[in-house]
């Protein structure tokens, strides 16, 4: 049976599914998207843990799949390294930017339009000019507490589907998978940072939530970017969810 339109109780599965079933789980819906969307389907990576999980599935699953990542003129060096070493090993791998002028320390006056900036409208720009109509993301339910709500295949911008594979992995099965398939990841991880982003709004902490340490004395603390959370198709009818 499909698995791209299952009614699962996810929160039930990220309990009973062993981390075998989930890796076959999540090989399997890249594989019956990439079926259905063929080039149309498109993997953003963040460069971050669980999208090089992500990534690494779906090059399983046909090593032609294209992805994109989002840069910022804030990310760490370590992560400009990382990505720039990703790139060579993938030149599928697109790479999108914005540079344009924002007030100097935006991050701190208005983050939400720092990253509606720098971050959602190079999304926007990667989906249009990749023309996807299917994007793969890294996001899990157990991350945090604004991830608890979205589902393994959902489509919250009219004709742009989300597919979100390994949304019932827990932290601990990342990092099993990073180990047992030997998975190059972030330097930056070795320091102690459990997420990952832009250097003036990440920081380590020993939270037990995972994302606590991004936007800490803002009102975005452990929140989001935007990206899965803003429209990401401007030109279609409806404005998303
Ligand atoms: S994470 Fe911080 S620096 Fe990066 S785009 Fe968002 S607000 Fe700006």
């Amino acid at each position: 049976m499909s698995l791209l339109g299952t009614q699962d109780d996810l929160k039930v599965l990220v309990e009973t599914l062993n981390f075998k079933q989930k890796v076959d789980r999540s090989l399997q819906l890249i594989r019956e998207a990439y079926d259905k969307y063929g080039d149309g389907l498109v993997v953003a990576n963040s460069l971050g843990k669980d999208s090089v999980v992500v990534w690494d599935l779906a090059k399983k699953v046909d090593p032609k799949i294209k992805g994109f990542i989002v840069t910022t003129r804030f990310k760490p060096k370590e992560t400009v390294e990382f990505m720039n070493q990703e790139v060579v090993r993938y030149p599928e791998l697109a790479v999108y930017k914005n540079d344009s002028e924002i007030s100097p320390e935006l991050y701190n006056v208005d983050p939400d339009q720092c990253c509606e900036v720098l971050k959602v409208e190079p999304v926007k720009r990667a989906v249009d000019e990749m023309k996807v109509t299917c994007w793969v993301t890294g996001l899990r339910c157990t991350e945090g507490r604004t991830r608890t709500d979205y589902k393994e295949v959902e489509e919250r911008d009219k004709g742009l589907i989300k597919l979100n594979p390994i949304l019932i992995w827990k932290e601990r099965e990342v990092w099993q998978y990073l180990a047992l398939y030997e998975v190059k990841v972030n330097p930056l991880y070795k320091e102690g940072y459990r997420s990952l982003g832009c250097s003036p709004c990440t920081r380590i902490t020993n939270d037990d939530n995972e994302r606590a340490g991004r936007w800490i004395g803002t009102s975005k603390c452990g929140g989001e970017c935007g990206i899965h959370t803003r429209p990401l198709k401007s030109n279609l009818d409806g404005d998303g969810i």
